[in-house]
């Protein structure tokens, strides 16, 4: 690199001392240094999405929404969920999954993140964020420590997958329309809608919630059920 010359030197430390200070709310995360923080993730596609969550900021709008339907988001940011999962030495690999179809799962056991093998390997960018969005799911289970889950921790979870999927489409456009890969057809995509369906008693939600976790118990003692979860289980 060219050093720097004493004059442009000067005009640099002029601009910077008058630039207009970003405030530190607005400012992008500080980037993944996966060589020092999280040596063990070498897959491109999980470098990825991790850096992509890293950089995703929740709308405080949608936040606010998910709390007045009684939905409580684990994480507030990607960013505090990536940290969550580096302090936490937390593994994320890609596995053949212990039940057909499931795209994302965290053993307590292993403390890993194992995301369905299928997806290894994969380049559309629409899965490598709906891969995103699994991580921050599956890192919510890691964070109560307890290897159980209710009807109501699975919705504060899939709501917070509604949320960052709408923060991805903000920042993206339509990026998921054309994927059909499950991860985001079967998936994130369609959590986004019956998180966010007008219909104010979100009846699909509570049929789809059914359907799928309906051999859960409807909370725990650090999810207890609101009105969504209790009419899962009516
Ligand atoms: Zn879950």
């Amino acid at each position: 690199m060219t050093p720097i010359s004493p004059v442009y030197a000067n005009i640099s430390s002029v601009v910077s001392k008058y630039s207009w200070k970003t405030p530190k709310s607005l400012q992008k995360p500080k980037e993944i240094d996966f060589q020092k923080d999280m040596p063990w993730v070498r897959d491109n596609v999980l470098t990825t999405a991790l850096s992509e969550i890293n950089d995703l900021t929740f709308s405080t709008d949608d936040i606010r929404y998910m709390e007045g339907i009684g939905i409580h988001l684990p994480f507030k940011s990607g960013k505090e969920c990536v940290d969550f999962i580096e302090k936490e030495n937390i593994r994320l690999y890609f596995a053949k999954p212990y039940e057909k179809g499931v795209h994302a799962q965290y053993s307590f056991d292993k403390n890993a993140i194992m995301i369905n093998k299928k997806y290894q390997n994969t380049k559309d960018f629409a899965v490598m964020l709906a891969i995103g969005e699994a991580i921050l799911h599956e890192a919510g289970h890691a964070k109560d420590k307890d290897g159980q889950s209710s009807i109501q921790e699975e919705l504060n979870f899939l709501g917070m997958n509604a949320v960052a999927h709408r923060a991805f489409i903000r920042k993206y456009g339509k990026v998921f329309s054309n994927s059909t890969a499950p991860i985001v057809a079967d998936g994130v995509s369609i959590y986004e809608k019956l998180f966010f369906d007008p219909d104010p008693d979100k009846r699909r939600l509570i049929a789809r919630m059914k359907e799928k976790y309906g051999d859960l118990p409807s909370g725990d003692r650090l999810h207890p059920p609101g009105k969504i979860a209790r009419a899962v289980l009516q």
